[in-house]
């Protein structure tokens, strides 16, 4: 999939649209969710143009892919999640709902989140 440059977090990485940021280093940018699943819900971006987990891993320069996932422990570290738990996920494609077409990794945390995907399938 060819990445959208007018993608909604394509634009908050170019400051054209404002977010509530909690983190950002060279690699990546964390911001809560404006849609919050839970009463922590940030969102963790790397800064480079990737639709999801396949073409980043694949295409980015290693230090990105590094930075990136070193964030999002820091994040989660810094969210204050580790000693109670949280959890992290990764939509990608049209079977998982993705739908902002710029690699994001969701970070859930600040109560027990129940099983991990709705039953029944
Ligand atoms: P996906 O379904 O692509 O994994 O998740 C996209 C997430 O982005 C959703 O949880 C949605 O609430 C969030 N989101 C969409 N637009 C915006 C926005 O403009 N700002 C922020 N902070 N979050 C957004």
């Amino acid at each position: 999939m060819l990445y959208d440059t007018g993608n909604i977090f394509a634009k908050i990485l170019r400051g054209e649209i404002p977010c509530n940021k909690v983190y950002e280093d060279e690699f990546a940018l964390a911001f809560h969710d404006i849609n919050p699943q839970a009463p922590v819900h940030v969102l963790v971006i790397p800064k480079g143009a990737y639709v999801s987990m396949a073409d980043f891993t694949a295409d980015a320069p290693a230090d990105l892919i590094t930075g990136f996932f070193r964030a999002v422990g820091t994040v989660a570290n810094q969210l204050g999640l580790v000693e109670s738990g949280y959890r992290t996920l990764a939509n990608a494609g049209a079977d998982a709902h993705q739908e902002v077409p710029h690699l994001h990794i969701h970070i859930f945390g600040g109560k027990p989140l129940g099983p991990m995907l709705v039953k029944g399938h």
